[in-house]
């Protein structure tokens, strides 16, 4: 463990652990960014929104989902409705890899701490994840076509994948996929209301557990601890 990830482990606030991000340099996307980019909204959001990585727009600005396709999530998002203040977005990778290409498993692995702790601290009802990459990160063996708007358990979280608004900008269909399942979110929240009231002590433990997990360690290949609840 290095001394930034003990740091990370002391972080008590989501401002601490942005303020860690934008200094970062613990994978060799810091070389290439113009602004890291921690993610923004609420601290006590029932929505977690989580991308893959940020593009440029969002790399020029410090900001999650500035471009076109963070405008139609907004815009999807109306209909719910929701306003960004209400929710919080981030993503796997807090540096955009360049040329918007995938980050690496080792670029991944180095940010994943960063995810963790936000999870811990934010204790959403329902992360939603946007897109196919976002998805792998808790479903590894899900397929975005199948998997999409239909609520799964993660630990003791509803995860609920969508369509990525970039694919959505492409395609009318797409579009009309992701404004439905985007209308389903407050059911997605409801249902892990309805968990949480039954949970038993020990669903706290995946929380508390180290937060140096890996992607790879982090979801259950084997489809264990995901109960897909719709
Ligand atoms: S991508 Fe994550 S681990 Fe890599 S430099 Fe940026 S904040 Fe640090």
């Amino acid at each position: 463990m290095t001394s930034n990830d003990e740091y990370i482990g002391e972080m008590s606030s989501i401002e601490d652990i942005a303020t860690i991000v934008r200094s970062c340099s613990k994978c060799g996307l810091s070389g290439t960014r113009t602004n890291a980019v921690p993610g923004e909204g609420s601290d006590s959001p029932s929505i977690l929104f989580i991308g893959e990585g940020p593009g440029f727009n969002e790399d020029q600005q410090g900001l999650p989902f500035v471009g076109r396709a963070g405008q139609l999530l907004d815009e999807l998002l109306g209909v719910v409705p929701l306003v960004r203040s209400d929710v919080y977005i981030t993503n796997v990778v807090k540096c955009r890899p360049p040329d918007n290409r995938d980050p690496l498993p080792d670029e991944v692995r180095a940010c994943w701490p960063y995810l963790e702790a936000q999870i811990s601290l934010l204790k959403p009802h329902v992360i939603a994840t946007l897109g196919r990459h976002a998805m792998n990160r808790f479903l590894p063996d899900a397929r975005i076509s199948d998997q999409h708007g239909r609520a799964t358990v993660w630990r003791d979280i509803v995860v609920f994948p969508l369509y990525h608004p970039a694919a959505a900008l492409r395609s009318t269909n797409l579009r009309q996929t992701l404004e439905n399942d985007i209308r389903r979110l407050p059911e997605a929240v409801l249902r892990s209301l309805e968990i949480s009231a039954t949970a038993a002590p020990q669903t706290e433990a995946g929380a508390s557990a180290p937060i140096d997990l890996t992607p790879a360690e982090t979801p259950s290949g084997d489809g264990a601890g995901q109960n897909r609840l719709f």
